[in-house]
């Protein structure tokens, strides 16, 4: 558990899971079909199969009912597993966020992050029918670390460990799901793949996860959001894309001088190219691009670099929204917080312009709920011990 935080709760939950030599998580139904036939079995089982991992949400193969045992057994003497990534370790917030560390069968961790009333991200991009945006969030990750170096963002300092596999990015989502005793297609649910990693970085395995969430899970891709640091390839083949979430761009300044000082990949593709790369993405009726603008105080928050991002939105002339969030600080990291006076006057000036802007509300702080912090902190912690 993070020092210092008395409010907060953690939970030791399982142990990793064992090493599995074939894990079946993460197996579209394709490739469980091609399962099947290995083992000599009608194609059915293949569904019955997708069924129990992706909607009954099994840990075990002997949790699969619509299975004779005798055909679980044969899986399991070849070595199969269902092998989805666990939650061991569980922070509850005193505003009712959780944060988790879930392990893959490798024992390595990435973060996600329950947030019970949404983050507030989906608010103004045109998905929130019925004043109803106030649902909850999961925060998934892409990758454990990251390459991209952001100066503000501490999963920066843990470089990149390596990319998920499309079955540990969806798995994070199911885990929670089944902690939080969630009905899928009775309630609702936004996922944005805003945690430790770069998406469009592990795009192969970033949008396999996707396609298994709409079709085996049954999560609508209009409730997903993914956010990218401006990944031009990456873009250009979302935006290809039949089935993908929305977009979000982590811009975080108004002009590239101020961007390459906090985002050095803004070095290998200008704002400009981002922005024309993000125009061949066929946007779908009412559908937005969100800017994220992650607010450091005294670097990008005056009132110029308000108007600056005024004159950049409308050169960009696309559907968009400003989403204003306040950095959290962390250990190592030579910025402030933006104070709240600031942080008005610069949302006050782009919705005077017409922009339409949001603050996000800084969520789960007493359990180091920013981007790479609870796994940093605990990294920094067992160092210490
Ligand atoms: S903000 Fe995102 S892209 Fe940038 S270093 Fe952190 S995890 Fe990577």
């Amino acid at each position: 558990m993070p020092p210092g935080r008395k409010n907060s709760v953690s939970l030791i939950l399982d142990a990793p899971a064992a090493s599995a030599t074939q894990t079946l998580f993460g197996l579209n139904h394709q490739q469980l079909t091609s399962l099947v036939q290995e083992f000599s079995v009608p194609e059915y089982r293949a569904r019955q199969l997708s069924d129990a991992l992706y909607r009954q949400w099994v840990e075990d193969l002997d949790e699969v009912s619509t299975w004779p045992k005798s055909l679980r057994e044969s899986l399991d003497a070849a070595g199969y597993r269902v092998g989805r990534p666990r939650i061991v370790e569980a922070f509850r917030s005193v505003d009712g966020t959780e944060r988790y560390l879930i392990a893959s069968s490798d024992g390595q961790t990435v973060e996600t992050v329950w947030m019970p009333e949404g983050d507030d991200g989906e608010e103004g991009d045109g998905s929130e029918a019925q004043n109803d945006f106030h649902r909850a969030t999961i925060c998934v990750s892409s990758q454990i670390g990251c390459a991209v170096n952001c100066q503000f963002c501490l999963t920066a300092k843990l470089g990149i460990v390596r990319n998920l596999a499309a079955g540990e990015i969806a798995g994070q989502v199911v885990s929670v799901l089944k902690r939080q005793k969630f009905e899928v297609g009775k309630q609702r649910i936004n996922l944005v793949f805003m945690g430790m990693g770069e998406p469009f970085l592990n795009y192969d395995e970033f949008m396999a996860a996707v396609r298994l969430l709409v079709e085996e899970v049954g999560i609508s891709e209009s409730r997903m959001t993914v956010s990218t640091s401006g990944i031009v390839p990456g873009i250009l083949r979302f935006a290809q894309e039949k089935t993908r979430p929305k977009l979000a761009i982590s811009l975080n300044a108004p002009n590239d001088a101020i961007r390459s000082g906090i985002m050095p990949i803004t070095r290998k593709w200008k704002i400009n190219e981002v922005i024309e790369a993000v125009r061949q993405v066929p946007l779908r009726p009412k559908e937005k691009i969100t800017f994220e603008y992650v607010l450091l105080g005294g670097v990008n928050d005056r009132v110029s670099d308000a108007d600056e991002v005024v004159r950049l939105a409308r050169k960009a002339n696309l559907p968009l929204k400003v989403n204003l969030i306040v950095w959290n600080p962390g250990p190592g990291m030579d910025f402030h917080m933006s104070d709240a006076e600031t942080v008005a006057k610069f949302q006050q000036r782009l919705r005077s312009s017409g922009i339409p802007a949001y603050i996000r509300r800084p969520r789960g702080r007493d359990i180091y709920a920013a981007c790479g912090q609870l796994k940093r902190m605990t990294e920094l912690t067992t160092l210490a011990q």
